[in-house]
């Protein structure tokens, strides 16, 4: 058994936090949010309000927060984990932030003589709660093999994406290539209505053709081919608008700094930006057809 600290048991902390608990391990949570407490301790979890009694005794720390920002305040404030844990601590974020904060908390762990990893995820709230997640890891070899046995309990495909910071990036990298298809598949979509082209049709011949991508046939962005896409149920999310405009944003971040040209990147995030103004951002992602639709 591992003393585990879970930093961030929203949607997907909490879930990933109760799986830890159910492979026997002893994990102390710590949540600004009184409701996140609670149900993290209906599943077992010892919760409390304090973070330095979530960290004290742990030999593991993992995170799971909303932005840079908070990664930042968790990992470094006078307060902070890197000033409170103990020799040998092993750090886990899995949040979605920028490179560059990843980078640079990465680094004052290293100062510190910590072992860290960046470990986003894919694969949403269903995936944390049946521990289907697909976790991108940037870290030394050293470090990866530590966190790989716990990243084992919570998700299914742990790929080592190189060194520090190169999760987040494999993540914005694979999350613009999924923004900008989408858009490509609802204009197809559109395209064939407007040529009376049938829906089903297109399905079946692009689903099978050189037009074939994840965001076709996994996310069918019109109700109808695929019964299991959130089209059929008024765009219900999965993955919502908001968060892919979040990590389009990331990306266009990371191609300003490093001077990567990402035109169709650009244009993406520029569309689900609009869509978000409409007040569509709760809606799954695949919505942007209506956008598309309407333009
Ligand atoms: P969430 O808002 O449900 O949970 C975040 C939690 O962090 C909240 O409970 C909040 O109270 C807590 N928090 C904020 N600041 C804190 C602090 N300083 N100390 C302690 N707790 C703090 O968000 P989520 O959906 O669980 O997402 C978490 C991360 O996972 C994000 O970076 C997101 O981009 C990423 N992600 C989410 C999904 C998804 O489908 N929800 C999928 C992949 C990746």
């Amino acid at each position: 058994m591992t003393m585990i600290g879970f930093i961030g048991l929203g949607n997907m902390g909490g879930p990933m936090a109760a799986n830890l608990v159910k492979a026997g391990h002893e994990v102390s949570g710590f949540d600004l949010s009184g409701e996140a407490l609670a149900a993290a301790r209906g599943a077992g979890i010892k919760a409390t309000e304090d973070l330095s009694e979530a960290i004290d005794q742990a030999d593991v720390v993992i995170t799971m927060l909303p932005a840079g920002q908070h990664v930042r305040s968790v990992y470094g404030d006078e307060h902070g984990l890197i000033n409170g844990i103990g020799k040998n601590t092993l750090l886990i974020d899995c949040s979605t932030i920028d490179v560059e904060t990843s980078r640079a908390v990465a680094e004052q762990a290293q100062q510190a003589g910590f072992m860290m990893v960046d470990a986003p995820v894919s694969g949403g709230v269903g995936g944390a709660e049946v521990a289907t997640l697909t976790f991108m890891v940037g870290g030394s070899d050293e470090a990866f093999s530590a966190a790989q046995p716990y990243l084992q309990l919570m998700g299914k495909n742990i790929i080592h994406a190189g060194g520090p910071g190169n999760g987040q990036a494999a993540k914005i990298c694979n999350n613009m290539i999924l923004g900008i298809s989408m858009i490509a598949v609802s204009e197809a979509f559109v395209l064939a209505e407007n040529l009376g082209l049938d829906k089903q049709k297109l399905f079946d011949i692009s689903s099978t053709a050189s037009g074939q991508c994840w965001a076709l046939t996994s996310y069918c962005p019109v109700p109808g081919p695929l019964p299991s896409s959130p089209a059929n149920r008024d765009y219900q999310a999965g993955f919502t608008a908001a968060m892919m405009l979040k990590d389009l944003k990331l990306a266009q971040e990371a191609a300003n700094s490093s001077g990567a040209t990402t035109q169709l990147g650009a244009e993406a995030m520029k569309l689900y930006t609009q869509f978000a103004d409409e007040g569509k951002s709760d809606l799954d992602f695949s919505a942007i057809v209506q956008l598309v639709r309407d333009s």
